[in-house]
């Protein structure tokens, strides 16, 4: 059983290297922010409070962000572990999270604030299925349409100036302490995320001592 948080400033790569992972440890993915974002497009109760929240690049109060997190690791389909992503985003979080479980440990993601603006204001996303886009690095084969299913890719709608200048005060006011009480339990590895995705990847593995990265089975998405 292992058990992985991944925190990182938004367009760090966060979610693109916990699927890498997940997939091959066959560990369960657990992105917050893809459950809030499934709420709003479904229009569900939950969507209908978190839209707002959300498209002005703030954080979701701390009650309902723990019941979604406790709601989702009590379905327990985890049998190998799990890598939560966007959870803990301030201290209050990871109080609670330590509380509840334990960890294996922390994967920070480093990026410069100049190279999070780049990347995020250059990131689209498939309406459809959801899948991540970066026009820099890994652009669509045929523009505007993704790969995988052939759904339009929009912009996220706190991929904004103004959404990122908020997440990133957020971050370096709320989540970086979040991330240092983590450390002092010594469970912190800090990965350059600037070099290319499978580097990134080979990485995390080394500095959490698991089995080498194979990129081959990477499909490129
Ligand atoms: P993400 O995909 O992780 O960037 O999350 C997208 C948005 O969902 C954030 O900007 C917040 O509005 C909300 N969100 C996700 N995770 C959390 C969290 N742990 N605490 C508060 N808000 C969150």
């Amino acid at each position: 059983m292992r058990k992985y948080v991944i925190m990182g400033v938004q367009g760090s790569g966060k979610g693109t290297q916990s699927q890498l992972l997940a997939a091959d440890l066959d560990i369960v993915h657990i992105s917050v922010g893809d459950i809030f974002r499934w709420n709003v497009h479904n229009h569900t109760k939950m969507g209908a409070q978190v839209r707002r929240t959300m498209a002005a690049g703030e954080l979701v109060g701390d009650d309902l962000v723990e019941s979604v997190v406790r709601d989702r690791l009590t379905q327990h389909d985890w049998n190998y572990g799990f890598i939560i992503d966007g959870f803990p985003r301030n201290p209050r979080q990871a109080e609670f999270f330590l509380e509840s479980y334990d960890i294996d440990g922390v994967i920070e993601l480093d990026l410069p604030d100049s190279e999070v603006r780049r990347r995020v204001l250059n990131r689209r996303m498939c309406a459809e299925c959801g899948m991540d886009y970066n026009l820099i690095a890994d652009s669509p084969r045929v523009a505007g349409k993704c790969d995988d299913c052939g759904g339009e890719l929009v912009t996220r709608e706190d991929d904004t100036e103004e959404a990122l200048a908020v997440r990133l005060r957020d971050y370096h006011k709320e989540t970086s302490p979040a991330l240092d009480i983590f450390r002092r339990k010594e469970y912190v590895i800090t990965v350059d995320a600037r070099p290319p995705i499978d580097e990134v990847q080979e990485t995390i593995r080394k500095r959490l001592g698991l089995p080498d990265y194979q990129p081959e089975e990477h499909t490129g998405a």
